[in-house]
């Protein structure tokens, strides 16, 4: 199957006609093939939203609006396509991709009602003869590059609200998932968003990230990937002076303290490690356990760990799919080795699973004690199964352990002591804290980092500011 990019409205190949492979990572079966589009693939891309956003900047708050309603609509409509069409690109078990359709959904539905509030503002003014008038207007042409992760959701949270504000978007979604963002594309033309707001160009990376980031009309990069491209895009951004929203890498601490509640300490630390196979930006990395509690905790996970399920996310009652890629596999076994060389102990997993007709891209759910501060776990994102764990004695040496990282996307920890909840929730460097709460994602939040982490937020009516510009009309009267 041969599926293309949306440009203008229309469904196009490459130029060279070139095409590459998208790989469904549980069985190493060929999905489709998607155009290896380039610079001058998205220059036309470019050149279409520009002219398109001449036109959406003009339409009022209700009809984007409406327009964001029926895509929401339609995705809900084929809710479970979409999921098995995440599934195959992307592993995760067919309910996480619901889960994720349903999540990708809520940003457009919250989008739809924000661009009615998208309020100015009247300033007293120095002088009687004088107004100022404020408006929030549409950066422009935004250019949206999105992970493999979330193939769905990580789109919509940027779309909804680029096409809420009034602006127009070209998006370029990861290589081994573009086709949530296709089929996302499809559903966009089916909802009657205009030819040219929308369009999506796949291809090399690298040419299309150049052409981004220097074509004068794109005036504002939306990304989410890692630190390391982050930075690079910035470089690339600084002589355009684009606005920039990036959402980076991740390096969760996950603090149990001596008074929480364990049960649900430990079902939220299941929930929060292993969904999507660990690989979200913001899983638990660092398990740090006070030591009191350290072997019920880990007696704890350890149980938890043996009910998971590892296999095709197409079956029913698999937890855990496959990694994404051979280089993802690859370096999950690496921070494994690497902390069993420096002396850690693996409880539970720490090898692969083959399972007969599938591909070699499985994990076992692994659980490693005596984690130390050197090994790669402690300060590397492993985006795999891997839980491990450190236990520790105070509160003051597991806050500056759990501040230690170049990252400060998200923490978690466990207390049932009020004062000290809000005492180290303070103190935590991080943008999103789930204190008592493993899974702090929501739309109506303004998810994003800090430090390595990036900057932006995504989310609730923060959003809004990412897509918008100030401008004042000092007005004699
Ligand atoms: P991950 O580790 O999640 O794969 P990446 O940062 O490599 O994170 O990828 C996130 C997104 O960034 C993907 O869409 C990928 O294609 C894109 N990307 C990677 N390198 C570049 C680049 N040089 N320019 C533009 N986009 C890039």
């Amino acid at each position: 199957m041969q599926v293309n990019n949306l440009i203008n409205g229309q469904w196009v190949g490459a130029d060279s006609g070139a095409t590459f492979e998208v790989i469904n990572p549980a069985t190493d079966e060929v999905v489709a093939r998607v155009p290896l589009g380039g610079s001058t693939e998205t220059e036309r891309a470019v050149s279409a939203a520009h002219d398109a956003w001449l036109k959406w900047r003009g339409t009022t708050a209700n009809e984007r609006a409406s327009l964001i309603d029926k895509l929401a609509a339609l995705m809900r409509r084929d809710a479970d396509r979409l999921a098995r069409l995440m599934t195959a690109e992307q592993g995760k078990p067919l309910a996480e991709s619901r889960g994720e359709i349903a999540y990708a959904v809520s940003f457009l539905d919250w989008a739809a009602e924000e661009a009615k509030r998208i309020y100015g503002e009247i300033i007293p003014a120095s002088a009687p003869n004088k107004r100022i008038l404020v408006f929030r207007q549409p950066v422009g042409v935004c250019a949206i590059i999105t992970p493999w992760n979330f193939p769905s959701a990580m789109i919509t949270r940027k779309l909804g609200p680029a096409l809420a504000a009034g602006c127009t978007v070209v998006i370029k979604p990861a290589e081994d998932t573009p086709l949530s963002a296709i089929a996302l594309g499809e559903l966009a033309l089916e909802a009657g968003i205009p030819a040219g707001v929308v369009n999506i160009v796949t291809g090399d990376p690298r040419a299309i990230g150049g052409l981004l980031t220097s074509d004068q009309r794109v005036r504002k990069l939306s990304f989410t990937g890692s630190t390391e491209v982050g930075r690079l895009l910035m470089k690339q951004s600084s002589d355009n002076l684009l606005r920039l929203s990036m959402e980076l890498g991740g390096h969760a601490p996950f603090i149990i303290f001596d008074d929480a509640d364990m049960s649900r300490a430990a079902e939220a630390a299941m929930a929060c490690k292993f969904r999507n196979a660990g690989q979200t930006c913001i899983c638990a990395n660092r398990f740090y356990v006070h030591e009191s509690v350290h072997t019920d905790f880990v007696s704890r996970l350890s149980s938890a760990i043996g009910t998971l399920r590892v296999g095709d996310g197409t079956q029913e009652g698999v937890n855990v799919g496959p990694l994404i890629n051979d280089e993802a596999i690859t370096k999950v076994e690496s921070h494994v080795a690497d902390a069993r060389e420096k002396g850690a102990s693996v409880l539970v997993g720490g090898q692969r699973v083959r399972i007969k007709g599938l591909a070699d891209r499985f994990y076992a759910p692994t659980l490693i004690d005596g984690m130390t501060a050197d090994m790669r776990v402690h300060h590397e994102e492993t985006f795999g199964p891997v839980a491990a764990v450190r236990s520790f004695r105070t509160e003051e040496e597991v806050v500056e352990w759990a501040n230690s990282s170049q990252f400060g996307l998200a923490a978690y920890f466990f207390t049932q002591n009020a004062s000290r909840l809000i005492r180290v929730a303070e103190r935590l460097e991080y943008g999103i804290v789930g204190a008592n709460d493993g899974g702090p994602s929501t739309v109506q939040a303004p998810f994003g980092g800090v430090k390595q982490s990036g900057f932006g937020r995504e989310g609730g009516k923060y959003v809004m500011d990412e897509y918008t510009q100030l401008k004042y009309i000092s007005w004699g009267v």
